[in-house]
């Protein structure tokens, strides 16, 4: 199975979500929110094709503390390839930022992530000051409590 990405952030982060986390953004996004400043994530075909074993194997080698934060673009999109690459990684606390309300995440993808930040970005409520969202109506929760940490 394969999986487009966009790039993978080469230090780990503070500000996409609780940890120190690696971010992999992956690629292609279908909800074009007004004001995005990832646009270059937009277009699936512009995207780097990996197969889902193999990445799984380069976060492994990059993500020493197994931290990871799959973020986009739009992860729903490619949902399944998202759910193979979670399975493979399955000692890693993972948090899964999407633009879709909760309802539309897949269940099997709930059962496998620690935290969630859902909702679309919305430019007239956008924040700099609230921890890990985009525009205030987003949602960051942690959904399982230690999943297989
Ligand atoms: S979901 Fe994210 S990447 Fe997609 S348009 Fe909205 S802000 Fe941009």
């Amino acid at each position: 199975m394969y999986i487009y990405i966009n790039s993978i952030l080469k230090n780990p982060s503070l500000c996409d979500g609780t940890g120190y986390r690696t971010v992999l953004f992956l690629q292609g996004c279908d909800l074009h929110c007004k004001g995005c400043q990832n646009k270059s994530a937009w277009d699936i075909a512009k995207g780097v094709k990996w197969d889902v074993s193999k990445l799984a194997d380069e976060i492994k080698k990059r993500c020493a503390n197994k931290e990871l934060t799959i973020s986009g673009g739009e992860p729903l999109m490619q949902a399944d390839a998202v759910y193979a690459l979670i399975t493979r990684l399955k000692d890693f606390d993972i948090c899964l930022y999407t633009g879709h309300d909760k309802s539309e995440v897949p269940k099997k993808l709930l059962d496998k992530i620690r935290y969630l930040k859902y909702g679309p970005f919305i430019e007239s409520m956008k924040t700099t000051t609230m921890p890990f969202i985009g525009s205030s109506n987003q949602v960051y929760e942690e959904i399982n409590h230690e999943t297989s940490k």
